[in-house]
C-alpha cells in the first residue's frame, strides 16, 4: 500500500468517526426530529450569513466539493491541487485529528439536547457552564476547528484547504451572534459564565485583577 492511499483511507475513517459520532448524540436532538426539521434549520443557518456569504458558500462548496471528490478518486491525471508538504505534515495531521474526537463524545455528553446545527434555543434550553464547557465556551467548535485543521494537513490539497478552511471561518463567524443569542435568553447568567470562561482557550488571567 503506497503512504498516499493510506493517507486517503485515514481521511475517509476519521471523517466517518466524526460522522459516527455526530449521529450518534444528533439522534435525541431536534436537528434529528424529521428531514423537514433538518432543512428548517439549514434554511435558518443561511439566514444568519447574509447574502454575500451565502453566494460564497455555495461557490465554495461547488469548487471545494467537486475538489474532494478528486481528492479521494485521485485519478492520475489530477495532481494540480495537490501540496507538496510532505508525510511527516500528514502524519501530524492524523495525531491532530484523533485526540478531538474523543473531547467531541465529551462536549456531546455535556451539551446533549442543547446541540443544534443552527443558531437556535430548545423549548427547555439550559445553559451549560459543565465538564468542557467550564473554561471554554465553545468547545464544539474548538473540537471541531482542531479535527478539520487535521484533516486538511493529511489531505495536502489546495482544494480539500480551501473547503474547510471555509468551513472553519463561516463557524468561527458565527460565535458572537451565538453569544449574543446566549445574553438575550441567559441574561446575567450568561455574562457571569463570560467572565470565568475564554471563547476556545481558557482564560488565563492573574488572580483579583478583575475584581480591581
Ligand atoms: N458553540 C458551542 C455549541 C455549538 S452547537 C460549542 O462550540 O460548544 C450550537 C448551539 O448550542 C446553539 O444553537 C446554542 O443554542 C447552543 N449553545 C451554545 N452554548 C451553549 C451553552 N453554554 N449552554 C447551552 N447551549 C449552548
Amino acid at each position: 500500500m503506497t503512504s498516499e492511499i493510506f493517507f486517503r483511507i485515514s481521511f475517509v475513517l476519521l471523517w466517518i468517526m466524526l460522522g459516527i459520532v455526530r449521529g450518534y448524540y444528533g439522534r435525541k436532538t431536534k436537528t434529528h426530529d424529521s428531514l423537514v426539521g433538518i432543512k428548517e434549520k439549514l434554511k435558518t443557518a443561511d439566514q444568519e450569513m447574509g447574502r454575500g456569504v451565502m453566494i460564497l458558500t455555495a461557490i465554495i462548496t461547488i469548487v471545494g466539493g467537486a475538489g474532494l471528490i478528486l481528492y479521494l478518486l485521485s485519478p492520475p491525471w489530477w495532481v494540480w491541487t495537490k501540496l507538496p508538504l510532505g508525510e511527516l505534515v500528514q502524519w501530524l495531521g492524523i495525531v491532530m485529528a484523533i485526540p478531538p474526537l474523543f473531547y467531541l463524545i465529551w462536549v456531546h455528553r455535556h451539551l446533549d439536547t442543547q446541540w443544534s446545527i443552527a443558531l437556535e434555543l430548545q423549548e427547555d434550553h439550559k445553559l451549560i457552564t459543565s465538564g468542557p464547557y467550564s473554561r471554554v465556551r465553545h468547545p464544539m467548535y474548538l473540537g471541531i476547528f482542531v479535527y478539520t485543521a487535521g484533516l486538511i494537513l493529511i489531505a495536502s490539497d489546495l482544494l480539500v484547504f480551501i473547503f474547510f478552511a471555509f468551513s472553519i471561518w463561516v463557524n468561527y463567524r458565527r460565535i458572537p451572534s451565538e453569544e449574543q443569542m446566549m445574553i438575550e435568553q441567559f441574561g446575567d447568567e450568561y455574562s457571569e459564565y463570560m467572565k470565568q470562561s475564554g471563547r476556545l482557550f481558557p482564560q488565563f488571567h492573574r488572580d483579583g485583577e478583575e475584581k480591581r
